[in-house]
């Protein structure tokens, strides 16, 4: 058969097998392994990458989306200088994400404005990008959307997608006390991924004996506190809010 009819057949092929990446890469792959004088294992192999780190990349892009994270903070971009109750060495150990491959949980406690959604999110991050799926909700959010799906007779299908991420980060613990049906809800879904050994981060800016503020009932409170505390980080962030801070060595007043 001829060099031309093969060819043919085998964009058709890669086609039919929906290897786009690779059908996009072909020529250049072919080309370059003649200039190269690889061997035809070495096209095949260079070929077939190409299309797993695309398919990888695209996975990635999606899941970025998927998460909802809200702003792009980093660890890069976290200036553990200025918050030295922050302990880089368990952050840098966090970031290796075995935390999230044996489904342990990390909490930052502490004050508003010192950074906790920011690591929370940058944690995220740095799943996500290693291919694993996240996702991010304010417990406000999840009170909201709990409240709009129970009307809906759609509780089962939010509780699937909190319980389904690898990682779910629930964010602003704390900020508004919860109602008996939120409550019942959010312990269910931290119960359900205890079970499924599933990581959780949560920030929150009560301690933990200051959990019964938040919870009607005092016995779930410490149930889920169990829950979330068996397999688990926490970081206590202590100091000022990081941007008044900023403003005050800039010399405007704290509430400019
Ligand atoms: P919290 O969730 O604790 O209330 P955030 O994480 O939202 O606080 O931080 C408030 C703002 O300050 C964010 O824009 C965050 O990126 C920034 N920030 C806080 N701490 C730091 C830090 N140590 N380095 C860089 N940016 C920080
Ligand atoms: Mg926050």
């Amino acid at each position: 058969m001829s060099a031309a009819i093969s060819y043919e057949r085998v964009r058709e092929r890669l086609e039919r097998l929906k290897l786009d990446f690779a059908l996009a890469s072909l020529d250049v792959v072919l080309e370059q392994g003649q200039k190269r004088e690889k061997t035809t294992v070495e096209v095949l192999d260079d070929l077939l990458g190409r299309e797993i780190s695309a398919r990888f990349e695209r996975r990635v892009g999606t899941n970025l989306k998927l998460s909802g994270l809200p702003a792009p903070k980093t660890l890069e971009s976290f200036d553990f200088e200025a918050q030295p109750s922050v302990p880089k060495g368990v952050i840098e150990e966090l970031a290796t994400l075995r935390f999230l491959h044996q489904g342990e949980n990390v909490l930052f406690l502490g004050p508003c404005g010192v950074g906790k959604s920011h690591l929370a999110i940058a944690l995220a991050l740095k799943a996500i990008e290693r291919g694993h799926r996240a996702y991010f909700l304010s417990l406000h959010e999840l009170v909201t959307r709990s409240r709009v799906a129970r009307e809906k007779n759609r509780l089962d299908v939010l509780m699937r997608t909190v319980t389904r991420a690898d990682l779910f980060i629930l964010d602003e613990v704390g900020y508004l006390p919860l109602e008996s049906a939120d409550a019942t809800f959010l312990f269910e879904a931290v119960s359900k991924r205890y079970e499924a050994g599933k990581s959780i981060i949560l920030t929150s800016n009560k301690s933990y004996g200051q959990w019964d503020e938040i919870f009607p009932d005092p016995v779930l409170a410490t149930a889920l506190l169990d829950r979330l505390l068996h397999h688990a980080t926490t970081i206590n962030i202590r100091g000022e809010s990081y941007r008044l801070r900023h403003r005050r060595q800039g010399g405007l007043p704290p509430t400019a």
